[in-house]
């Protein structure tokens, strides 16, 4: 286990894409949806169990955003063998994913309980598949409890509009046992829970002390466009650079590829500079946020999938908040 390379160190950007986007696209997690379409139709989630170290298994969403047609199928979600047990981070984003993880895990480990599962923050596509396993083993801060509780009911109207029949008898199942800062031993292991916030209000680091791999929720995402509906940039990057002085082996993000240099840490920071240094030039232009909208994407971030959809969706989250922080009560018509 080593601290995060500095910059000088990490491979070439070219290097480490192409690496990684292999790795990534071998765990199933291609570049054009479901590997087949006739289990949309079956409402199946195919999902795949990839080994990133020992007795630790990523299974990788895909890199889009919810549709009817990949179920919501766009986060990752991660187990561990803790020897008596199984670890779950996160579980997904209906009751039928929740389902689908559990059989993934007692096929890939069978014969053994699983007795912890922890949710990293409150967004649906991280908790909702929690209906699929013991709501004591499931833990989170109360933070996350709190607003999970508050919003659970809108996330679950809002993804059954986008997805449909694979919400079916989905419900919000709130975390049975809450966590602070600290560490506690699950089985053979040590977790080490690193509380903070910034993406959403509670945004839980978990790491397992066996291995170093730091599974960070939506705090870092990489090849992929952050999200922003519950976010505070200026938290988020102070959490972002917790993050970086932390010592681990690996990063699992919430969505993209296992991460072993930290460059989900410096893209998703180098992205929330320049999304807030861009909205806050559109506001400041007097810009409507259509026009916003359709302002270019740079190069550097232009790759990043579903960037423009997470852009336009990023104007309408946070485009008001600037306009009243910058014009500070001064009256705006438009
Ligand atoms: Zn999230």
């Amino acid at each position: 286990m080593g601290r995060l390379l500095s910059k000088s160190e990490r491979l070439s950007e070219r290097e480490l894409s192409r690496r990684q986007v292999l790795q990534w696209a071998a765990a199933g997690c291609v570049f054009s949806g479901f590997p087949s379409l006739a289990n949309a139709g079956k409402l199946l989630y195919p999902l795949t169990a990839s080994k990133i170290t020992d007795d630790t298994w990523a299974v990788y969403g895909l890199p889009e955003y919810f549709s009817s047609e990949n179920g919501g199928h766009i986060v990752n979600v991660a187990f561990i063998d803790a020897g008596d047990g199984i670890v779950v981070i996160d579980t997904g984003t209906s009751k039928r994913f929740g389902e689908a993880l559990r059989s993934l895990i007692e096929a890939t480990i069978p014969g053994k309980p699983i007795i912890r599962v922890y949710n990293t923050h409150h967004h649906p596509d991280h908790v909702f598949g929690n209906q699929a396993f013991d709501r004591q083993t499931i833990a989170g801060t109360a933070e996350m409890r709190t607003a999970l509780e508050r919003d659970g009911t809108a996330f679950a109207d809002n993804l059954y509009r986008l997805l449909g029949d694979w919400m079916r008898g989905t419900d919000t199942v709130l975390p049975g046992k809450l966590l602070a800062a600290g560490e506690e031993t699950v089985g053979n292991r040590s977790f080490i829970h690193t509380p903070l916030a910034g993406h959403t209000e509670s945004d839980l680091l978990i790491q397992d002390s066996s291995t170093g791999v730091l599974f960070s929720g939506d705090l870092s995402f990489l090849y992929r466009a952050p999200t922003t509906p519950s976010a505070d940039l200026a938290v988020w990057l102070s959490a972002l650079n917790a993050m970086q002085a932390m010592d681990v082996s690996m990063i699992l993000p919430g969505h993209g590829p296992v991460d072993p240099k930290g460059e989900s840490i410096t893209q998703t920071r180098d992205y929330l500079i320049w999304l807030e240094g861009t909205l806050r030039e559109a506001v400041a232009e007097g810009l409507t946020m259509n026009e916003a909208m359709a302002l270019d994407i740079p190069s550097e971030f232009s790759g990043l999938y579903v960037v423009r959809t997470e852009f336009e969706r990023s104007v309408v989250h946070l485009y008001r908040q600037l306009e009243d922080e910058i014009f500070d009560g001064i009256e705006v018509t438009r």
